[in-house]
């Protein structure tokens, strides 16, 4: 699965940049749109809050059910390969299952099929998601500690 904007869900083929956090990713179309919004809000003040979902059709919030749960397949994958990293380098289940706020059996029974590395996990860390965590680390956009 191709590494996608969490904003838009452009693949990563379909935008010039592509920023990671944790788990999520922003394009540098919606960085920009992004600081649009926040550059108007700075001139015309905070806009009226008008409940979200009453302006939307019924139609376009069906439309968005499978974005959302795009984004949320790329954070679990994000997850999982994070998971095998920390497998890799030897770090327990009980540290892992620590870090995540779980006992260490629900940590090996949630991720160790990941830790063998599913052809999944493999094309995220092989590849886009790889590379983009490389791109950003002499930017300094993203702080990652082991
Ligand atoms: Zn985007």
């Amino acid at each position: 699965m191709a590494s996608r904007c969490s904003f838009c869900t452009k693949p990563e083929d379909q935008v010039e940049t592509l920023v990671a956090g944790a788990g999520v990713f922003i394009c540098n179309e919606c960085v920009e749109l992004s600081a649009l919004v926040i550059a108007e809000k700075k001139t015309r003040g905070p806009a009226p809050r008008v409940p979200f979902w009453d302006q939307m059709e019924d139609q376009a919030i069906l439309d968005h059910l499978p974005r959302v749960e795009a984004v949320r397949d790329q954070v679990d994958d994000d997850l999982r390969a994070w998971v095998a990293e920390a497998r890799r380098r030897g770090l327990s289940w009980d540290r892992v299952g620590g870090a995540l706020g779980m006992k260490r059996q629900s940590a090996w029974e949630r991720f160790s099929w990941t830790a063998g590395g599913l052809p999944g996990f493999l094309r995220i860390a092989g590849t886009g998601a790889a590379r983009i965590r490389e791109s950003r680390a002499p930017m300094g956009e993203t702080r990652l500690v082991a």
